[in-house]
């Protein structure tokens, strides 16, 4: 039955939204509020006046997380069931999309400390997809690897996260420590001189994260926005040994992606800028590609345009077929993100 089998299909992408609350900044200073979210309906809706009528639009995702949801009730809810799937063997990709400020790295990595055993309230996707994959596996009693990877693309080049500082003695060489991009014969994506980590508790991926955060924070100084213009893609790679059959031993071996996309903004307002046009180009390029991509998937297009974008080619092997994909949209309820608000539900509402 073809019509079931698109449903299928259709489930394998998800767009959720998330709503930030105001900032205490906000709040002080008497911000409107000018998004209300209904997450037993899934519905956001945009209170708009124009010319003293009252103009509503509404938008419906497959979940809507408002101010109050707590990180731990999104993990549960939208991220667990992608793990599971990580874990018999298939590649998932969660994507955060959403204006600078609206809570891509809070959703995806959230308060930074960790302060004892358990996860603190404010852990993100990132540190609680490590402890529910250790837990499951310990569980399982199987013999497994567990292995991270951390880049950063910056216009559409990529950077090792967690390369050793040694290799970059001067500013000018962190710069210059491309990693590159190969096609093998049979149209896979290699990184070639990517730092792959193996992890061996929950705890470490703290050292992790903070090593990223710290080589973001020194490209922030040398470059305004380098981090607002840039993506950050932290990769599990997982392999539990089955048991064997015969002389054989049977490898399951899932990979999760969690990406952190560059601000949406550098999408809508580039085109306006002639001076600053190519590098808002190439800045664009890969979050552009990928809403094609999507798109192109949500609608079983024959022709998906993987190759036009390094973000759409690092990713290939775990976007389409039967893997899973869960966009996370993020928004500001304030009026002053009105405009940016609304082409964030736009492109989050046609990639559904
Ligand atoms: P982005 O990565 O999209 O630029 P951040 O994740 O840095 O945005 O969030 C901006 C600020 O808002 C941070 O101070 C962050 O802690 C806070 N914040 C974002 N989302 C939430 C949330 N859901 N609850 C509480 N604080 C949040
Ligand atoms: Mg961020």
């Amino acid at each position: 039955n073809s019509n079931r089998q698109d449903r299928d299909k259709e489930s394998n992408v998800q767009v959720l939204l998330r709503c930030r609350p105001l900032t205490a900044d906000e709040q002080w200073s008497n911000v409107p509020k000018v998004i209300s979210c209904n997450e037993q309906k899934r519905e956001v809706t945009v209170l708009q006046s124009l010319a003293n009528k009252q103009i509503d639009r509404v938008f419906t995702f497959d979940k809507v997380f408002g101010p109050k949801a707590q990180q731990r009730s999104i993990y549960d809810q939208a991220i667990a069931p992608i793990v599971t799937e990580v874990l018999e063997g298939f590649n998932c990709t969660v994507f955060a999309y959403g204006q600078t400020g609206t809570g891509k790295t809070y959703t995806m990595e959230g308060g930074l400390r960790n302060k004892g055993a358990d996860l603190p309230a404010e852990a993100g996707v990132i540190p609680r997809a490590v402890r529910q994959i250790f837990d499951m596996l310990e569980a399982q009693n199987a013999d497994y690897s567990v292995k991270v990877t951390f880049l950063e693309l910056y216009n559409e080049e990529i950077t090792d996260l967690l390369a050793p500082e040694e290799n970059a003695k001067s500013t000018e060489d962190r710069q210059k420590k491309p990693i590159s991009l190969m096609e093998d014969g049979k149209g896979c994506v290699v990184v070639r001189g990517l730092e792959e980590e193996a992890v061996y508790s929950v705890n470490e991926i703290y050292t992790l994260l903070e090593q990223g955060a710290a080589k973001r924070r020194t490209a922030d100084t040398l470059l305004n926005k380098h981090s607002s213009r840039s993506h950050s893609i932290f990769t599990i790679t997982v392999h539990v040994k089955e048991a064997a059959v015969g002389d054989e031993e049977l490898i399951k071996c899932g990979k999760l992606n969690l990406v952190d996309l560059a601000g949406s903004e550098n999408i809508s307002r580039s085109g306006a800028r002639e001076g600053r046009a190519r590098e808002a180009g190439e800045i664009n390029k890969s979050l552009l590609t990928l809403g094609r991509v999507i798109n192109a998937l949500v609608e079983h297009s024959s022709h998906i345009p993987y190759r036009d974008s390094k973000l759409t080619r690092l990713l290939r092997e775990s976007l389409g077929g039967k893997t899973k994909t869960c966009i996370i949209a993020t928004i500001s309820p304030s009026a002053h993100s009105l405009e940016e608000t609304l082409s964030t539900l736009d492109y989050a509402f046609r990639a559904k």
